[in-house]
């Protein structure tokens, strides 16, 4: 990153465009959205550095206080059984630790808006509570009013941050204020190779600084402190997505496996949201190859997402199949 004149910060960006700079400056609004606390830091760490030093606003949208977290919950209290009162206190936690974490990042206190979504639930809440949802988000996007929006990718293979992804997406179209830069980030798996890259240059000072502040996070560094420094270690890397709508049709699975019974086929647009028993799914053959899905088209201007998933608690919690959007 290189200073410009007064006060605009620039990134470069490449990807099959070419370069194209990212240009901030004090009418810069930045909302970051974290489905955890740490995911703010690991993936826009040096992103809210860059803002704030061209004189912008940073607000943080933590969804999720990131209080199912057992197994380095049972490391760090010596405790095998994780109940509800010790998941909330492990909560209370980590919202300790981000609070701690952004003022290293040099966020004020008021910027950070937690909904206290239940960590591992938000496929759950965009399947049963999605009005409500919408509507809260909607009036965060008023209020903050944001130019640049860092989102999880939809491609990351957390169910909470694919889920992030497609509330955020269907919370921006429908708020008709103005249209903000979408910059996702992966944290999880691997690159969807959708929208132009961005990454940002590397400054030797944002990064210290960022390292310092991923140190908050105690109750996360303890079990995986390595894994945890080499994400935030990486060059920040986002993905531009220039248009809010793609025109992809098909479903990226195949008709047999999407009719397994043990699966589910969970649609979600601006209409709401409706789930099907893979073998009871709306879906059929293209004629011109692929598998479409048989059901009237969005509320115009609103995206669809598809997820393919098992109903089912699992102690892997990772997304085999995740999201797509169509
Ligand atoms: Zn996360």
């Amino acid at each position: 990153m290189a200073s410009g004149e007064s006060g605009t910060c620039r990134c470069r960006a490449s990807g099959r465009g070419g370069r194209m700079p990212l240009t901030f400056g004090s009418h810069t609004r930045l909302l970051v959205v974290a489905p955890h606390p740490d995911d703010e830091t690991i993936s826009a760490g040096e992103l809210i550095q860059h803002v704030q030093q061209a004189g912008g606003e940073v607000e943080i949208l933590l969804l999720t206080d990131g209080d199912n977290n057992p197994w380095p919950q049972r490391w760090v209290e010596r405790r095998l059984w994780v109940g509800p009162a010790e998941r909330e206190r492990w909560g209370r936690r980590r919202r300790l630790e981000v609070g701690q974490a952004l003022k290293t990042l040099g966020v004020r206190p008021e910027a950070l808006h937690p909904l206290g979504l239940p960590d591992m639930g938000l496929t759950a809440w965009l399947r049963f509570h999605l009005d409500a949802l919408l509507e809260h988000v909607a009036g965060r996007l008023s209020t903050f009013q944001p130019t640049h929006v860092a989102m999880p990718s939809l491609g990351d293979r957390h169910p909470d941050h694919g889920a992030a992804h497609v509330l955020m997406r269907l919370a921006l179209a429908h708020w008709t204020d103005s249209i903000p830069a979408v910059l996702t980030y992966l944290v999880h798996g691997r690159d969807p190779r959708e929208g132009e890259v961005v990454v940002l240059t590397p400054g030797l000072r944002m990064h210290g600084v960022k390292l310092a502040a991923m140190e908050a996070y105690a109750s996360q560094m303890a079990l995986s402190g390595e894994r945890m420094r080499a994400l935030a270690d990486r060059p920040e890397q986002f993905r531009k997505i220039r248009a809010l709508r793609r025109e992809a049709r098909v479903l990226p699975w195949q008709l047999a496996t999407i009719r397994q019974p043990w699966l589910t086929l969970t649609v979600v647009d601006a209409g709401g949201a409706r789930s099907f028993r893979g073998s009871a799914a709306p879906v059929t053959a293209s004629p011109g190859g692929g598998v479409v899905l048989d059901l009237a088209p969005p509320p115009p201007g609103s995206p669809r997402f598809a997820k393919l998933h098992m109903d089912l608690r699992s102690p892997w919690i990772f997304d085999r199949w995740g999201w797509s959007e169509i």
